[in-house]
């Protein structure tokens, strides 16, 4: 049965956070001297609001969830540490990834001296839950499931994604960075029935707002609570802040780009699909392409010098031969077919 205070480290639950005047005030006031700003408008000249009260609120309007149950970091990459901080003792606990996947999660860990054990897919990209589960011992505190996953583009299944939540004890991050790429379901919907779920997403990807930094997690208010007490005071700045709402008020620009990226992937995919040089195009429920290529030998320097930058990923299991292509605009997507209609082995 999970209970939180059973993966929170000890320091983390004494610990007494930062406090500043503005925690439990947000309102108007006509002088501000608590914080030792510059009075002269810069525009940037005062702190951010440390709770993001706007942005939480909009937030959980698209999400269909309360405001209590949104995290918001310094790109996802701030709350995949920030997990680790909060639940892993270091030296001493472990979490599970299952590769090929996202490399944060293990650099993550081992910045924060935590042991990772790797469960791999299944050569098919598949989940083994059952693998997953005969890999947690008294010491794992997170099991990162990715999905859509990142490099390979395929969905976890919600059914998979609840066998683990209800047979562990520790938290499952379900990262869903490219959840807005797809109309399957999205585990947030689990988030009140399990409260070992915790949701990443992201404004980087669909939102189109990598720059801005702004990651979101989704989870119980309990969990948020503890989060928040680790977090730097101001996380998310006040330049990143503004911008991510005005993107979100904005849900027609939002539906118009993805609907672009979903169509030219579409249209990626078959165009690579013909070419020779192609042995398979991976199945993407994201924004990129996993492709297996005959030859990878001088591909990757061949893209670069026809100025196209790609991921090399072919160095992976399962992943051998294999490149991510991000899908781009309509005229990018163009000129990397034309460049690879002209690379031959
Ligand atoms: N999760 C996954 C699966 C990703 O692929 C990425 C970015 N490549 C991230 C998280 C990081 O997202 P953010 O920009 O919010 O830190």
């Amino acid at each position: 049965m999970f209970n939180l205070n059973n993966i929170l480290r000890e320091n983390i639950k004494r610990l007494k956070p930062y406090s500043s005047a503005r925690d439990d005030f947000s309102g108007e006031a006509s002088v501000w001297i608590d914080a030792n700003e510059n009075p002269f408008n810069t525009g940037v000249n005062r702190y951010p609001d440390p709770h993001q009260r706007e942005l939480k609120a909009c937030l959980a309007q698209i999400k269909g969830v309360k405001p209590e149950n949104v995290f918001i970091g310094n790109g996802s990459d701030e709350i995949i540490d920030l997990l680790y901080r909060v639940t892993c003792d270091p030296g001493k606990a472990n979490a599970i990834v299952m590769p090929p996947t996202y490399g944060m999660y293990a650099v993550s860990a081992e910045i924060n001296d935590v042991a990772i054990t790797k469960v791999f897919l299944r050569e098919d990209f598949s989940v083994d839950a059952e693998a997953v589960l005969a890999a947690v011992n008294e010491n794992t505190r997170l099991i990162f499931v990715c999905s859509p996953n990142n490099p390979t583009g395929n969905l976890v299944p919600i059914d998979v994604i609840e066998t683990i939540a209800s047979n562990f004890d520790g938290l499952v991050v379900v990262d869903e960075a490219y959840i807005d790429f797809t109309t399957s379901e999205s585990a947030v919907s689990l988030i009140e029935k399990y409260p070992n779920i915790f949701v990443m997403q992201t404004l980087s990807k669909a939102w189109g707002l990598a720059g801005a930094r702004v990651g979101v997690g989704i989870g119980s208010k309990d969990l948020l609570a503890v989060m928040d007490k680790v977090k730097a005071p101001y996380n998310v700045n006040i330049l990143s802040q503004q911008v991510a709402l005005n993107s979100l008020n904005d849900i027609e620009a939002f539906n118009a780009k993805v609907d672009i990226i979903v169509e030219q992937r579409d249209w990626l995919s078959a165009e690579l699909s013909k070419l020779d040089i192609v042995e398979k195009v991976y199945p993407s429920d994201a924004n990129f392409l996993l492709v297996k290529f005959k030859d990878t030998a001088n591909l990757f320097q061949f893209l670069l010098d026809c100025g196209i930058v790609a991921r090399d990923r072919s160095k992976e299991k399962w992943c051998e031969g294999c490149i991510r292509l991000t899908v781009g605009t309509p005229d990018e997507n163009e000129m990397l077919v034309k460049a690879l209609n002209q690379y031959f082995i």
